[in-house]
């Protein structure tokens, strides 16, 4: 904490949504997400439209910054999606090489809004067996194949409510995969959430 607060002495933050200084999100980037509507998808709930602002808060990497804009945009969206009652809350989680190359998962910290905005226990239910190309270089049929049994899920799944989470839906082959791992390790019912959604 101190070195952060030193950190905002000598660099003030910058705005992760337009990049203009003061604030790691400033409040009319605050202002036009808040002032979106809540995508309507099947399937799954998203937060957020993909707006310019959300998509620069999601592309910002790793920074310091951008980590606080990015629980900054979860705890919003957090408010804005109702949670399963009772649900384990588990994100989807990041190759060992994506998540050494990033040094976090980015679902994760929407995953840890969403547990403690609505006070769910927050649980790491399922691992990545292998590495993935990224979904964004491929087509909506190599999507599906390239994340197939690319998952596995915990026992802590049998008979439980999971809220599965992730930072960004697209053609929804990720969460998917993920769902199919944790019904068939016996989880009874899984919601899928999204920060945000690509319509
Ligand atoms: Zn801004």
């Amino acid at each position: 904490m101190f070195m952060a607060a030193l950190l905002d002495v000598l660099a003030p933050p910058r705005c992760a949504g337009c990049d203009r200084p003061g604030r790691v999100l400033c409040e009319t980037c605050v202002e036009a997400i808040d002032a979106t509507p809540t995508p309507l998808i099947s399937g799954a709930r998203a937060a957020f439209p993909f707006s310019s602002e959300v998509r620069r808060v999601l592309h910002c990497g790793k920074f310091r910054d951008c980590r606080s804009a990015l629980r900054t945009l979860a705890w919003m969206g957090a408010a804005r999606l109702q949670a399963p009652p009772g649900s384990l809350v588990t994100a989807v989680p990041l190759s060992r090489r994506r998540a050494a190359e990033r040094g976090y998962n980015q679902a994760q910290v929407v995953a840890q809004a969403l547990a403690d905005f609505h006070r769910l226990r927050d649980a790491a239910l399922l691992t990545r067996n292998r590495h993935t190309q990224p979904q964004s270089a491929l087509d909506r049929s190599a999507r599906r194949a390239n994340v197939a049994g690319a998952f596995t899920a915990s026992s802590a799944s049998l008979g439980a409510t999971v809220w599965l989470v992730d930072d960004v839906l697209t053609t929804g082959a990720t969460v998917a995969a993920a769902r199919q791992a944790l019904l068939g390790a016996g989880a009874a019912r899984v919601e899928v959430a999204a920060l945000a959604a690509v319509l």
